[in-house]
């Protein structure tokens, strides 16, 4: 294989000019700011953006209900708190995901419990699942991780058979969809964020959707200071946070909204291209796509490196090297979550002092997968055909010269 010397080693770097800069906005985001601005009307228990926005957002992810809030972490809480997960009952998660799908168990004094994901895509294993289950096992949450959508067909089953509310995590998701139905509305509640990375964004957000009457007024007073629609302002039927998003974010979130499905087509056609780019390239393993899966959100592109050979330290090599290329936004991603003291800590806490066994689980896949892992991020789906031409003969090249940096 030809060898042209890394950048990161002198040589010339492949990738030409910049990604497009996330967020994308223009004019129409600084005039509905200032809408809400001159309207003097800036929170939603005054203003109707926000309400607005629930249903725009509802009726893109094809939910009867929506409802808004300050992030996709107490979006997870909120949905364990509507759906009557509380003190001592378990939460199955994945332990190669963000820290707030384990933490958010914790906030509801309920205890995660870790359960493997799959080698080939990264995604909650549904036998694994199904081996973590107690009888104090009280709601599962799959994460639509990278925006690629774990089997909810399986989950679902799971969900019936025994019982237990199932949250699909979307935050990485927002346009996935599975057998033609989007995320969200698959499970019992969905959960979303629209923090900076995300691929809806007003810099901090969040939602909760679901299809059902009841747990949709349950998160609306979840997020409400356990107020209920129709009732009195001091009529408080549970204790909630305050959660509300503002009206300023909702105003950015509407014209975001409005470009969302255009850039997913735009990341959709580059990840597409890269994986075909990628296919004959010996060592580099693209996630595999389920056929049952309609839409990809394309929030991350992962790939494994059997070509690391399993090492740790030569994958984070590669990551300086492939942006020393100029493929900037790369990340070797996660730390396995069922490995965080602060987490398996905490858990311990509240099992041992309800009297309840808690033992961190062997995650085998989890352990393998945080080592060989590379993922790039959404804004370089974003760039010209050329420039996804370029990320593939970067990884070629970088693949080609792995013994460089050992
Ligand atoms: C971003 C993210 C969250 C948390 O969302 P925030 O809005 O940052 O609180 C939760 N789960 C996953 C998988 C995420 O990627």
């Amino acid at each position: 294989m030809a060898t042209e010397p890394l950048a990161v080693n002198g040589g010339q770097p492949t990738v030409a000019g910049d990604f497009p800069a996330w967020p994308i906005y223009d004019q129409n985001e600084a005039d509905a700011l200032l809408e809400v601005l001159n309207s003097g009307k800036w929170g939603s228990t005054h203003g109707d953006v926000v309400a607005t926005f629930e249903n725009e957002f509802a009726t893109h992810q094809q939910t009867k209900y929506a409802s808004a809030l300050s992030n996709g972490t107490l979006a997870l809480a909120a949905a364990l708190s509507a759906g009557g997960v509380g003190i001592g009952d378990e939460v199955i998660v994945p332990p190669y995901t963000f820290i707030a799908t384990a933490a958010a168990a914790l906030f509801v004094g309920a205890v995660p419990v870790f359960a493997d994901v799959l080698p080939h895509n990264h995604l909650l294993d549904p036998e694994a699942v199904k081996a973590a289950i107690t009888e104090r096992t009280k709601a599962v949450i799959p994460v639509h991780l990278a925006g690629a959508v774990a089997d909810m067909d399986a989950f679902a089953a799971i969900g019936r058979e025994h019982d237990l509310l199932i949250i699909e995590d979307g935050a990485q998701a927002t346009g996935a969809a599975w057998r033609g139905t989007p995320v969200g509305g698959l499970g019992d509640i969905g959960t979303f964020s629209f923090q900076s990375s995300k691929n809806l964004t007003a810099g901090e957000g969040g939602a909760v959707t679901s299809n059902d009457e009841e747990l949709a007024q349950a998160l609306y007073s979840a997020i409400n200071v356990g107020r209920v629609r129709g009732g009195g302002w001091y009529e408080h039927q549970r204790v909630g946070y305050n959660l509300r998003l503002t009206e300023f974010q909702a105003a950015v979130l509407r014209v975001q909204l409005s470009r969302l499905d255009a850039q997913q087509k735009q990341r959709d056609e580059a990840a597409n291209l890269l994986a075909e780019l990628l296919e004959p390239i010996e060592g580099v393993e693209v996630d595999a796509t389920d056929e049952r899966q309609t839409a990809h959100g394309r929030h991350l592109f992962l790939m494994r490196f059997s070509a690391f050979g399993g090492d740790a330290a030569v994958r984070d090599a590669a990551v300086k090297a492939l942006s020393a290329e100029g493929v900037t936004g790369v990340s070797g991603g996660y730390v396995p979550l069922h490995r965080n003291e602060p987490l398996v800590r905490d858990a311990k806490a509240i099992a041992d002092k309800l009297g309840q066994p808690y033992a961190t689980p062997d995650c085998p896949v989890t352990d393998a997968v945080s080592k060989d892992s590379i993922w790039l991020t959404q804004p370089l789906m974003l760039g010209t055909t050329e420039q996804v031409g370029q990320i593939a003969s970067a990884i070629s090249k970088v693949v080609a010269n792995v013994d460089s940096l050992r």
